[in-house]
C-alpha cells in the first residue's frame, strides 16, 4: 500500500500541469494491476510510446499516458511503479526447437568447443554410461576447429570403443558417429545415400562416420526414446529458458502428437504458462501422410490462448555449415560440383501444400539454399493460383540464401521470411566460403526482403542458437557478432532499425502465426504479455544491446519471472 500511496501522490501534481485534458471516460472499469512511470515501447504505430498500462483478466484495457491513469485504480488494484524501466511487449521467437531446448541440457553440450575438448567429454561419459545406452551430444562445429575438417569415427572409436556415440552438429543438420554406432544401425560400404541426405565417405568408400540429413535417421531410429519424466523435464527446463529470457510465445518449428499430447498435460496440470504455437513436423520418407495427422484439424488457442496446433513443417533441404544446404549452382568450395541435399521432391510438396491447405494448415517449409527456397515459393505459387487466399500466411524457414529475382515473390505471394538473424553472424566466415561473394547478395538479405514489402519473423532456431533474444536484436541491428567484429558489420547496408528489429521480434512474429489481433503489440485488448528490461533498448549504446538483461516477464497480467515472483 505504501507504494501505491507514494505512486498517487506523485501523480496527484500531474492534471494541474495538463489541465484541459479531458478524463479517459466518465467511469472507467476498475484494473487488477497498473504499471506507471514505464518507458514503454508498444511496437504499435499509432502509439509507439506510453508510460502506464492497466491490466484485467489477463489483457490490457488502457496503454498510455494519460494522468487520468489514476481512474483505473481501484480498491483492490495493485499498483506499481516500474521508475522509468524500459518495457517492451512480450517476445516472440518465431523458430526454435522447444523440447530439444530442455533435452539440450541433458546431454553433452557440444557448441563452441574444440574437437580435443569435445574428445574429453565423451571420455567422460563413457565411464558414467551403461551398455546398451547411447552417448549423445549436440553442437560441434567443424567451422571452428583447427583445421575447419569433418571429424571421423576414428577420432571417437579412441575414447569409446564399444558404447554407440551420436554428436549432432550445431545446425542439426549432421551427426558425428563412432564405428559401433554404425554397426549397430547396419551401415557399411555396401549401404546407399538416402534420398536427401549423404553418408561421407573416404577414398574406398568406407563411411567416414559423418552423416548428414536424412541419412542421419538411418542411425539415430536405433537410439532408444527418451522415457516419457525426461521429456517432461525437458520441457519444463525449456519453458524456463523461454520464460527467463523474455519469451512469452515460442514457435516450435517441428513436433509430432505425441507431442502434443504431453504438452496438453502439462498445461492441465497448471504449471505451465508459456504461449507455444506448435507445427506438425512431416515425417520424412513417408510416402503416404497418415489421416491422423490432419484428423484433429487446427486447434487454436487452447488453454486462456497458450497453446495452438495450426501448421505443418517440411523439410526441403539442409544446412549451409554441412554442405546439405540445395543450391542452384554448385557449392564454391567442393570440387565435385555439390549441389547439397534435395530432401523432398517438388511433386510430393506440391500435394502436401495442398493437403494441409484443404485441412486448414499453414506451411512452413525450412528453405536454406536458393534452389529449395524457389522450389518452396513455386509450389506456393501453383497451389494459390489454383485457388487463391489472402490470409494464407505460407512461411519459408531460413529464406537463407535466395537469388535475387526471388526476393521480390516472397512480398508478391505473401509469403512470410522466417530469418534468424542471429544465423547471419554466427555463419558470416563460413557463408563466404560456401557460396562466394556473388550470391551473398541473396544471403540473410533482410534489408531487400524489408524494401520488397515483406515483413520477417525473427527468431533462433534454438538450440541451434542460443535462445536470448536480445542476441538476435543485437545481430538485426548491428550484423556484427559478440565480439563486435566486423566492425562496421558484415554487409551492413542489410542491417534493420531497432524499431523493424523490435517488430521481427514482436508484432511481425505474431503475424506470422495469425496472431497478431491478439499479441505481438502493447495495446488496449490485446493479451498482458510484456517484458521489463534493465536498459533503454532504443536508447542505449548499439554495442550494449546484446547485453541487456530481462528483470521480469509478464504473460497474460501474471510475473512468470523471475519465478520466486510467480505466485503474485
Ligand atoms: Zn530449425
Amino acid at each position: 500500500m505504501g507504494r501505491m500511496k507514494r505512486v498517487l501522490i506523485t501523480l496527484g501534481v500531474i492534471p494541474f500541469l495538463l489541465l484541459g485534458l479531458p478524463p479517459l471516460s466518465a467511469a472507467v472499469e476498475k484494473a487488477e494491476f497498473v504499471y506507471l512511470n514505464g518507458n514503454i515501447y508498444t511496437a504499435n504505430d499509432q502509439n509507439p510510446r506510453a508510460s502506464a498500462m492497466a491490466i484485467k483478466d489477463g489483457k490490457f484495457i488502457y496503454v498510455g499516458s494519460h494522468p487520468n491513469i489514476r481512474d483505473y485504480i481501484g480498491k483492490t488494484t495493485r499498483v506499481f511503479d516500474l521508475r522509468g524501466k524500459t518495457v517492451l511487449p512480450g517476445l516472440i521467437d518465431s523458430h526454435l526447437h522447444f523440447s530439444a531446448i530442455g533435452e539440450l541440457k541433458m546431454k553433452l553440450n557440444l557448441f563452441w568447443k574444440p574437437k580435443k575438448e569435445i574428445l574429453d567429454l565423451v571420455a567422460v561419459a563413457y565411464q558414467k554410461t551403461r551398455k546398451g545406452e547411447w552417448i549423445e551430444g549436440f553442437g560441434w562445429n567443424q567451422e571452428v576447429w583447427d583445421p575447419p575438417a569433418f571429424p571421423t569415427k576414428e577420432d571417437l572409436d579412441k575414447v569409446a570403443p564399444d558404447l554407440p556415440v551420436y554428436l549432432v552438429r550445431t545446425d542439426g543438420h549432421a551427426a558425428w558417429v563412432n564405428s559401433r554406432a554404425l554397426e549397430l544401425a547396419g551401415l557399411s560400404k555396401s549401404t546407399l545415400n538416402p534420398q536427401g541426405g549423404e553418408i561421407t565417405r573416404d577414398s574406398r568408400g568406407e563411411p567416414t562416420g559423418v552423416l548428414t540429413d536424412s541419412a542421419m535417421a538411418l542411425l539415430s531410429r536405433k537410439i532408444p526414446p527418451v522415457s516419457k519424466q525426461k521429456i517432461v523435464e525437458a520441457l519444463e527446463l525449456a519453458q524456463e529458458e523461454l520464460l527467463s529470457n523474455g519469451l512469452t510465445s515460442g514457435q516450435d518449428a517441428g513436433c509430432d502428437l505425441e507431442m502434443i499430447d504431453t504438452l496438453k498435460s502439462l498445461y492441465e496440470s497448471g504449471r505451465f504458462y508459456v504461449r507455444l504455437y506448435e507445427r506438425l513436423a512431416v515425417p520424412e520418407n513417408s510416402s503416404t501422410l497418415s489421416d491422423e495427422f490432419f484428423a484433429k484439424g487446427i486447434q487454436v488457442g487452447l488453454y486462456q490462448n497458450r497453446l495452438t496446433i495450426r501448421g505443418i513443417k517440411i523439410f526441403i533441404d539442409g544446412a549451409l555449415g554441412s554442405r546439405g544446404a540445395f543450391m542452384l549452382k554448385p557449392y564454391s568450395d567442393r570440387p565435385d560440383r555439390y549441389l547439397g541435399n534435395q530432401r523432398i521432391t517438388e511433386e510430393r510438396l506440391y500435394a502436401l501444400v495442398k493437403r494441409a491447405r484443404e485441412a486448414g494448415f499453414q506451411v512452413s517449409a525450412h528453405a536454406i539454399g536458393d534452389a529449395a527456397n524457389r522450389m518452396a515459393l513455386n509450389v506456393y505459387e501453383k497451389v494459390l493460383s489454383q485457388k487463391p487466399d489472402r490470409n494464407h500466411r505460407y512461411r519459408i524457414e531460413h529464406a537463407q540464401v535466395a537469388a535475387l529475382e526471388d526476393i521480390p515473390r516472397f512480398a508478391r505471394l505473401g509469403v512470410i521470411p522466417s530469418m534468424q538473424t542471429v544465423h547471419a553472424t554466427s555463419d558470416m566466415n563460413m557463408a563466404e566460403k560456401r557460396i562466394g561473394p556473388e550470391r551473398l547478395k541473396g544471403a540473410y538479405a533482410w534489408r531487400k526482403f524489408l524494401d520488397s514489402g515483406s515483413v520477417i519473423a525473427n527468431g533462433t532456431d534454438a538450440p541451434v542458437e542460443l535462445l536470448n533474444p536480445f542476441h538476435g536484436l543485437y545481430a538485426a541491428v548491428t550484423r556484427q557478432d559478440r565480439n563486435g567484429l566486423p566492425r562496421g558489420g558484415w554487409y551492413p547496408e542489410e542491417r534493420m532499425t531497432r524499431e523493424e528489429a523490435l517488430k521481427s521480434y514482436t508484432l511481425w512474429a505474431a503475424h506470422a502465426a495469425f496472431e497478431e489481433g491478439m499479441k505481438g503489440s502493447i495495446q488496449a485488448g490485446k493479451l498482458a504479455d510484456f517484458v521489463v528490461i534493465d536498459r533503454d533498448y532504443m536508447n542505449c549504446r548499439e554495442s550494449e544491446i546484446k547485453e541487456i538483461r530481462v528483470l521480469q516477464t509478464v504473460l497474460g497480467g501474471k510475473v512468470v519471472y523471475p519465478v520466486n515472483q510467480i505466485s503474485r
